[in-house]
């Protein structure tokens, strides 16, 4: 696996994808940075030795060339987490593009405009990646956001750089982070998956049942299992065609020796909403007219057990509705086992979507070892998909 370490950028123009897909605010201020930090340690590095980094990324979806999503508008931002100065350039291909990037001398640093603006991205048009390989001698993948996609300038691009192709520091954490769970962990692996639905997280199960040796599986996802089992679950959210999916599951499981943990108690409340009367039940005779909405006090310190015994774990998705203050306690403290799990010496991945949103909104960031900056590219790696921008590097 090449990274940005096995090459010298000494004089050379690094072309690097980078995720700068970040939120902006109706001022067009960036509301949450975390990806242009994240990718701050590649292009510092490249800078360092001696080289130039042209930057490209896609901001939001735009239907061809629309200001609201030229990435002019962050420049600001990325001059001030990068500390350098920021050249912006409101094309990304052709000839003034090239200008720019040939004026462009070491230690410096251009933005190239929104990848989006040309539909030929998003296509993987390798007309398209062509001249995007005009703009650098060496190319850098740090998106991992946008690695499940095999868009010119995440894939298609790379073939144009046959031996002067790498992963940036970012890219190659998150690769080492899920090889740490899926393929080299220490034992025993546990897995929680919680989060709303069966139906979503069904290929990420089957995949990872050949992987751990405990598997919790919380949130609204735990209904359809144990209606499934036949037990009572009041109008608490599932999937009735994905129970005898949820049985087949269980089967499996106990076929490769993976023990399940399934709430045996939760807390029940008559309305979804957070003012909503509760009660803790056990999970299987929640009455009707309520329902579950986060794991009860038994279950939560069954899961910090179960927790607390692994060496590697990975969590992916909420224990309960954690947007609602009142039925936050679940996810908490199970962010608080994985926490102490941590700090003890267990290995901690934190992926996709929620479950990250949860871990940034409680504080757990720095208490993990790593948070994922990919929502889908997680879910795919998961799923045990090779990632096109991955795989095109390897190639
Ligand atoms: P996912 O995107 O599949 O990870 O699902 C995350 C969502 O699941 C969050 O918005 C949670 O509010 C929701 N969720 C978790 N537990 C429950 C539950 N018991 N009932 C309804 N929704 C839930």
């Amino acid at each position: 696996m090449k990274t940005i370490n096995d090459f010298d950028f000494n004089n050379k123009k690094a072309l690097i994808r980078v995720d700068f897909n970040v939120p902006l605010n109706e001022n067009f201020q960036v509301t949450d940075a975390t990806r242009i930090v994240s990718a701050k340690p590649t292009i510092i590095k490249i800078l360092e030795g001696g080289g130039s980094c042209v930057l490209m990324s896609h901001l939001g979806r735009p239907k061809g060339v629309q200001d609201e999503f030229s990435l002019r508008h962050i420049v600001s931002k990325v001059e001030a987490i990068l500390g350098v100065e920021v050249n912006f350039v409101d094309q990304c291909v052709g000839e003034k593009a090239e200008a720019a990037v040939s004026n462009l001398k070491p230690g410096e640093v251009l933005l190239l405009e929104n990848l989006r603006f040309h539909k030929e991205e998003t296509a993987g048009d390798v007309e398209f990646a062509k001249q995007l390989s005009n703009l650098g001698d060496i190319y850098v993948n740090d998106a991992f956001g946008t690695a499940h996609r095999a868009h010119a300038s995440t894939t298609i691009v790379a073939q144009f750089f046959p031996n002067l192709k790498c992963f940036g520091s970012l890219l190659a954490q998150e690769i080492e982070s899920i090889e740490k769970v899926m393929k080299t962990g220490e034992k025993p692996v546990l897995a929680i998956l919680g989060g709303a639905k069966v139906s979503s997280k069904i290929t990420i199960i089957e995949n990872i049942l050949d992987k751990v040796d405990h598997l919790i599986i919380g949130g609204g996802m735990s209904f359809t299992f144990v209606k499934a089992q036949g037990g009572s679950i009041g109008n608490s959210i599932c999937e009735d065609d994905k129970m005898d999916l949820a049985l087949t599951i269980l089967k499996q499981a106990e076929a490769k020796n993976v023990k399940v943990h399934i709430p045996v108690d939760v807390v029940a409340a008559d309305a979804f909403n957070n003012d909503a009367n509760t009660q803790i039940v056990d999970i299987d005779k929640i009455p009707q007219g309520w329902e579950g909405i986060d794991a009860g006090p038994k279950s939560l310190e069954i899961f910090h057990d179960v927790v607390n015994a692994s060496k590697t774990i990975l969590w992916n998705g909420p224990l309960g509705v954690f947007e609602m203050e009142n039925f936050a306690k679940g996810t908490i403290a199970l962010g608080n086992s994985i926490a102490e799990a941590t700090k003890n010496g267990a290995f901690s991945l934190v992926g996709g979507g929620d479950s990250v949103a949860a871990v940034k909104q409680f504080g757990f960031e720095d208490k993990v070892s790593y948070v994922s900056t990919g929502g889908g590219a997680m879910l795919e790696s998961l799923e045990g998909k090779t990632l096109p921008g991955i795989a095109a590097i390897l190639e």
